[in-house]
C-alpha cells in the first residue's frame, strides 16, 4: 500500500478469517488515526477477527496503539465506500466464505464450490476476480482448470485469476490461459465503470 501510494481506505470487505486474508489488520492503525474504518464480513469472519485481534476491542488509553475498527455483519446487499455491494455466498471446503459484487465487478476467492444461487448473481460482469490456487486439484480451492471453466460459463468480459501458490509461473500461465482470462498481479488497478 505504501508502494501504491494508498493513503485512504473507505471500507474493508473481508471474505473469510484465514490468516492469509486477515493477518495484516494490525497495519490498519496507520489508516484509522482519525476515523474508524468499517470491516464487512459474514459471522464466521467477524468472530475470527474478534478472536484474533481481541485488543482492537478492549478499552485502552487514547491512541492505544491499535487500529480503530468497526465490524458489520452482512448477508444481504449493503452500501460501503459509496458503492452498493451484494454479498456472494460460496464454500471454501466446508467454510462459508463471501465474495462481493458491485455493479459489473465481482471478487470471489478461496472458493471450492460456487452454489447455483450465487452463480446466478454473477451474470453480466465486466470484471471478475477469481481465486485459482494451482494446477493440481485442492480440497478447499478451485484449481486453474475449474476456475477457467467457471469463468467460461459465466462469461465476464475479463477474468483476473488470483491467489496462486508457488506451483504457478506467472508468465507461463499468462500464455496458457484462454482469451479474456489473465493472471492478476501485485499493483493491478481495476477501474469500475458506471
Ligand atoms: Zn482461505
Ligand atoms: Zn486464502
Amino acid at each position: 500500500m505504501i508502494r501504491e501510494g494508498i493513503d485512504r481506505l473507505d471500507a474493508i470487505l473481508m471474505t473469510h478469517p484465514h490468516a492469509d486474508h486477515i493477518s495484516g489488520m494490525d497495519d490498519l492503525r496507520n489508516f484509522t488515526y482519525d476515523e474508524p474504518v468499517t470491516v464487512y464480513g459474514n459471522g464466521e469472519t467477524l468472530e475470527g477477527i474478534r478472536e484474533r485481534f481481541g485488543y482492537f476491542f478492549r478499552k485502552t488509553q487514547r491512541g492505544g496503539g491499535k487500529p480503530k475498527v468497526k465490524l458489520c455483519q452482512v448477508s444481504t446487499p449493503f452500501k460501503a465506500g459509496g458503492l452498493s455491494w451484494i454479498p456472494l455466498p460460496v464454500l471454501h471446503g466446508q467454510l462459508p466464505v463471501l465474495g462481493y459484487r458491485t455493479g459489473r465487478f465481482a471478487y470471489v476467492t478461496d472458493a471450492s464450490h460456487i452454489p447455483a444461487g450465487t452463480e446466478g448473481m454473477l451474470a453480466g460482469l465486466d470484471v471478475l476476480v477469481l481465486g485459482a490456487l494451482r494446477y493440481r486439484p485442492h480440497e478447499t480451492h478451485m484449481n486453474i482448470e475449474q476456475a477457467v471453466s467457471f469463468a467460461e460459463r459465466i462469461k465476464p468480459e475479463r477474468t483476473w485469476l488470483t491467489h496462486f501458490c508457488h506451483d504457478i509461473e506467472h508468465a507461463k500461465l499468462a500464455r496458457e490461459l484462454p482469451a479474456g482470462i489473465f493472471p492478476a498481479y501485485d499493483g493491478l488497478k481495476i477501474t469500475l465503470k458506471d
